[in-house]
């Protein structure tokens, strides 16, 4: 920094020299009030001090340059001029507040010191102006419990054990004061004891932390300003920025403002309002408010507020006084600056205020924070109302507001109260209450008795299906945010959370513990909640809210569509799911997993034959049991073409290793037995050659229909006897074949030799023609590379990227749980790979791979049908390298337009700036 640099920016009395647009140097608080006082609002006079004097603070290990000495004082005068008061006058002294502002709103996370510049100087003075011993003494005894928390403990690094707290120790020593006395409020206290505690205060303090509490106005000021600095990098914010990705280098200004106060007797009051209501959207003036208090009263919670208006009366608060009814002329002062701030600002407001002897005092105005049906209506409102354009609607609603909307939640009033047991990987979002069961057949029995379980597992395999879609939710002990857990829930958007690895089950005893509290022991039949996307779980029943179908959300959905140049595909497998993603929009389906149809519901009967063909020895068998299966992917495949009638629908072949569906149970192994006609040991032996050390890298995908052509044939006719059925019967299919897991295109002119022969009989039984498109996945580092020869032989890619993640780094997809938290823990990575795409790795060969594909073939067509096609920094990069389409679970069908959209927006406005 300069020393030519401006360090100090006044406000108050209807000018200022900063302005609303200078956030990076004011923080967003300094930067308000500068706007808020050139709006001619009544703010109390005061100057910000800037982000930069942070940093230099900083640079000087903890001190500040003369320069900055001199500007505040220079400040302070004129804030004084503008106020008639002097800081640290003995006959009529002026007191501020020193509050902090970083660029980006940190709320809660910094500290914030009131009534400074009281001190034995300065107290008789106060005391005669005011007329008002005991509240000066309040303001007194609050300055010393915020001043020595935050500036003489906090700021200076000292760790105190758990309650004792310098803050905490000043809390009880009032609290006792209170029981001795027999008071139930803190406004029982006397003057007089009030003035004594102050006075127990001090020496409490210097008992404690060994030195004096400042009795100096200037000590003061300066002690609050170094306390606020130092606060940017106390333990709360420096947590709160890594989760918020905010620089550490920012820095936050502090704010030196008058004090104004709401407690000054019954014509005073203090409030928090918001300029439409934060929770439904309503275009309603909405907060909350009292008599007699300071701005901490009504955050706090100790008593219940009173409502801001009649309109906004609800059960609780209905006998209370509205500041509409109490203070009709200063309500309307404060509605025209509601108004008014809108206007100016073209978003909804989060404002506090303060009025002191019945003058009205704006403290701040900030965009307000806001719950997702809440942004929606808004958003729709003010294009409505002509305030905002509709990309500006579009870009002010975060995708995951978005997914809020879509999946009932617990109950987030009573999630604030409550504290969480464990936490895991947010695997699926929305939340999920019910009862601890076990196993898979437990869940299923439930859902009978229409009883809502938690299923509790280690991990989940195949077999689990049923009862996880049967389940409320699903937590298990292990799994990363790709595992099959998590995938298949969000698929089916059911609440789910994996690797809680604080989680112990003792399987024996059906018991878990967690390591919060290893003594309590929650057995089946317990209740448990799960807030899925946190990832937080709770020992306890919590009541969910239902996200009802709103209107609003089918109306911004149409702009939405307007600015989107993605394709939004979905991934699913079943008439059911193919339908829910139809109603959430999608435009056709980039993924039919043909092996989903042997997990789950009605799967018996399609596994069992599907065991029989992998079992079996000789080519003639297999051939039996694959025509005993047709029928049943022919079924699956044109049940949801059928529903998907008219759009794409890519059928990708069966990918698994065939190990996978090798019989487990004793039953199921004499049945297989019994049909094949051979012995219990001889299936366990055939079972046991088809292991592999590494299945993931091992015989699947297309390496199966290269060994088996068979099966290849079998998937081919089903699907094209389905289109050609389809077609008789007066739909319009339109299948797209993909072969997963390819490194050559070799692979792919092998399969597509077979594939054209088999439509060409298919053809000449059904005398019916059939068009389809033939692609393949590219998911191996190989298949990128080499996608100009690909190209030649697909017509369409798709990015496979949970593989492409997985062979590019060497991850396996279902054992990262155990070491990606180091991984992101030492910022060896900024993300889990599997959740956002990691563009310089991966997403360079995805850019390499579509370069390369459309320089052979310019109008090959390429989608993303890994999790990351429903991630939005993920869909962000996918827009900007030139991908078709994105296809992702059925529920993030709406976030992955909306990502899609706004990605648009944003780069069609990075473009005009250029
Ligand atoms: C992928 O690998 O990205 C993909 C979509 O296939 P699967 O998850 O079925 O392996
Ligand atoms: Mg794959």
């Amino acid at each position: 920094m300069t020393d030519t640099n401006k360090r100090v920016y006044r406000f108050g009395g209807k000018s200022a020299e900063g302005d609303g647009k200078m956030r990076e140097l004011l923080g967003g608080k300094g930067a308000n009030l500068a706007e808020m006082s050139l709006l001619g609002m009544p703010v109390p006079a005061g100057f910000t001090i800037t982000t930069a004097c942070c940093t230099e603070y900083y640079t000087l290990g903890g001190g500040f340059t003369p320069e900055l000495k001199l500007e505040v004082s220079s400040a302070l005068k004129a804030t004084e001029k503008l106020m008639g008061k002097k800081f640290g006058d003995p006959v009529d002294p002026l007191l501020v507040s020193c509050r902090s502002g970083a660029r980006s709103s940190m709320p809660g996370m910094m500290d914030t010191i009131l009534n400074i510049g009281l001190c034995s100087a300065t107290l008789p003075g106060m005391i005669k102006k005011t007329g008002n011993p005991r509240f000066v003494y309040d303001a007194y005894r609050r300055l010393i419990m915020m001043y020595s928390d935050v500036v003489m403990e906090k700021a200076e690094g000292i760790e105190p054990a758990d309650g004792q707290g310098i803050r905490q120790q000043l809390d009880r020593m009032m609290g006792e004061l209170k029981k001795k006395k027999g008071y139930k409020s803190d406004t029982e206290i006397t003057a007089e004891e009030l003035k004594e505690l102050s006075e127990q205060f001090k020496a409490k303090i210097k008992d404690v932390l060994g030195v004096d509490f400042p009795d100096d106005a200037q000590a003061q000021l300066w002690g609050s300003i170094g306390g606020v600095f130092k606060s940017w990098n106390g333990k709360r914010a420096i947590a709160y920025r890594r989760i918020e990705k905010i620089p550490d280098d920012w820095g936050t200004a502090v704010n030196v403002q008058s004090m104004v106060f709401g407690n000054m007797g019954e014509t005073s009051a203090t409030g928090v309002a918001f300029s439409r209501n934060p929770a439904n959207g309503d275009n309603k003036f909405y907060g909350e408010w009292l008599i007699n208090a300071q701005g901490e009263d009504v955050v706090a919670g100790i008593r219940t507020p009173n409502p801001l208006n009649e309109a906004t009366k609800n059960n609780h608060n209905k006998n209370l006084p509205s500041l509409e009814k109490a203070m009709p002329e200063v309500y309307k002062e404060l509605d025209v600056i509601r108004t008014r701030l809108e206007e100016h600002f073209h978003d909804m407001q989060d404002i506090e205020f303060t009025i002191q002897e019945g003058k009205l005092w704006m403290l701040q105005c900030r965009i307000g924070k806001r719950t997702g049906l809440a942004a929606i209506q808004m958003a729709i409102d003010m294009v409505d109302e002509g305030m905002i354009d509709e990309k500006t609607a579009v870009m002010r609603v975060t995708p995951a507001q978005l997914d809020e909307v879509l999946h009932p939640i617990i109950d987030p009033a009573y999630e604030k109260k409550t504290t969480a047991v464990a936490s895991g990987l947010p695997a699926s979002p929305g939340g999920a209450v019910g009862t601890i069961v076990f196993t898979s057949e437990e869940a299923m029995e439930a859902v009978v008795e229409k009883r809502n379980v938690i299923l509790v597992r280690e991990e989940t395999s195949p077999e689990d299906i049923e009862g996880m879609r049967a389940a409320a939710g699903i937590l298990t002990e292990c799994g990363g945010m790709t595992s099959h857990a998590a995938l298949v829930a969000r698929g089916w958007g059911k609440c789910c959370i994996v690797g809680c690895d604080s989680m112990k089950i003792d399987s024996k005893n059906k018991s878990i513990t967690f390591a919060s509290d290893p003594n309590k022991v929650y057995k089946e039949g317990d209740w448990l909640s799960l807030n899925g996307s946190k990832g937080l779980v709770y020992g306890e029943k919590i009541n969910t809210i239902d996200a009802t179908e709103n209107p609003r959300f089918v109306k911004f959905m149409t702009m939405v569509d307007k600015y989107r140049k993605l394709g939004v595909r979905t991934n699913a497998d079943t008439p059911e799911d193919a339908e829910r993603a139809l109603k959430f929009g999608a435009e056709g389906i980039g993924l039919f997993r043909v092996e989903h149809m042997f997990y789950g519901k009605n799967s018996e009967q399609p596994l069992a034959k599907l065991r029989k063909m992998i079992l079996c020895n000789t080519d003639k068998e297999r051939k039996e049991a694959l025509n005993e299966l047709e029928p049943f992917i022919k079924a699956a495949v044109k049940s949801t073409m059928k529903i998907m009638d008219g759009k794409p629908v890519v059928f990708r072949l069966l990918d698994p290793p065939l190990h996978e569906f090798v019989p487990k149970t004793e039953e199921k192994k004499e049945e297989l037995a019994k049909e094949l006609g051979v012995t219990v040991a001889e299936i366990e032996k055939r079972g046991e050659s088809l292991h592999e050390a590494n299945p993931m890298m091992g015989h699947r995908g297309v390496r199966l229909h290269m060994s088996y052509p068979l099966i290849a044939e079998t998937e081919y006719r089903a699907i094209f006897t389905a289109t050609a059925e389809l077609q008789k019967e007066g739909f319009t299919p339109m299948p797209e074949i993909m072969i997963p897991v390819t490194i050559s295109a070799r692979e792919l002119s092998f399969q597509r030799a077979i594939c054209d022969r088999v439509k060409a009989e298919v053809e000449g039984t059904t005398r019916q023609f059939i068009m389809y498109h033939y692609g393949t996945m590219i998911e191996i580092p190989r298949a990128a590379l080499t996608a100009d020869r690909m190209a030649r032989a697909a017509e369409f890619f798709s990015f496979g990227t949970n593989d492409l993640t997985q062979m590019t780094f060497g991850f396996s997809r279902d054992d990262v749980g155990t070491f990606m938290g180091d991984y992101l823990g030492n910022k060896i990575l900024d993300a889990d790979p599997f959740q956002t795409i990691d563009t310089k790795g991966v997403g360079k060969l995805v850019d390499y791979g579509i370069k390369a594909g459309r320089s052979k073939r310019h109008d090959l067509k390429c989608g993303v049908c890994g999790e990351h096609g429903g991630d939005p920094a993920s869909i962000r990069f996918f827009n900007s390298i030139g991908v078709d389409y994105v296809s992702c679970s059925p529920f993030r069908v709406p976030i992955a337009r909306l990502s899609a959209a706004q990605a648009a927006i944003e780069q069609e406005a990075a473009a005009a700036t250029k």
